[in-house]
């Protein structure tokens, strides 16, 4: 997607650690008619039945619930919880944080997620691949059907989309980054 391209160009900082910042449209301030015009090109890669789009808190709901509307379908985001044994009628899954480290417990109540359910997930970025493989995880417990996942970014030369491809998963990224470094800037696939 051009437009998300080029204003990663503008507004993105590159961090050490392979950290692209891009708060000032997607992170912490939201350019919500971006993030429209980008649920509009994933309803357009993704054709099929959608009846639900599950992403992760914190940055995935904004794109998420912005994207929902588009698909005309709810926006359910999996919770992060430090609680190890959490009890009742929930779905969980370990992921490895990339940001921060450590791991964390994802969670979604079974109530919103059903074996009814057709989910597209959604999120920020794609880089090692847990936090959609923890998404997957929550899906399948459910017995809901995957339709697929779409990123803003992926870091593609990270290996997170060759782990979700491989389960045979449609992901589709906004904006594929090839190689990044605070010194030779960004560059495209
Ligand atoms: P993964 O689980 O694929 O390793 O990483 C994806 C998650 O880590 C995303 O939900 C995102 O929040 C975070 N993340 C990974 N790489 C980056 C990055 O370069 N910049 C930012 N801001 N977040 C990232």
């Amino acid at each position: 997607m051009k437009e998300l391209e080029e204003r990663i160009l503008r507004d993105g900082k590159v961090y050490a650690g392979d950290v692209l910042k891009v708060d000032g449209f997607l992170n912490h301030q939201m350019d919500a008619a971006l993030f429209r015009r980008m649920g509009e090109e994933w309803r357009a890669l993704f054709p099929q039945e959608v009846t639900k789009i599950l992403t992760i808190e914190a940055s995935g709901i904004g794109i998420a619930c912005v994207a929902a509307e588009v698909f005309g379908v709810p926006a359910l985001f999996a919770k992060k919880s430090r609680t190890k044994n959490i009890a009742g009628s929930v779905y969980t899954a370990q992921v490895e944080s990339y940001t921060h480290g450590g791991v964390y417990t994802i969670l979604v109540s079974k109530e919103y997620l059903t074996k009814d359910d057709k989910v597209l997930i959604l999120d920020d970025f794609l880089a090692n691949g847990n936090a959609l493989l923890g998404l997957m995880s929550l899906v399948e417990q459910a017995g809901a059907e995957l339709v697929g996942a779409g990123v803003a970014i992926e870091k593609a030369y990270q290996p997170g989309g060759a782990r979700v491809r491989e389960k045979g998963v449609q992901v589709e990224a906004l904006a594929q980054i090839e190689a990044m470094s605070p010194d030779e800037g960004i560059h495209f696939c």
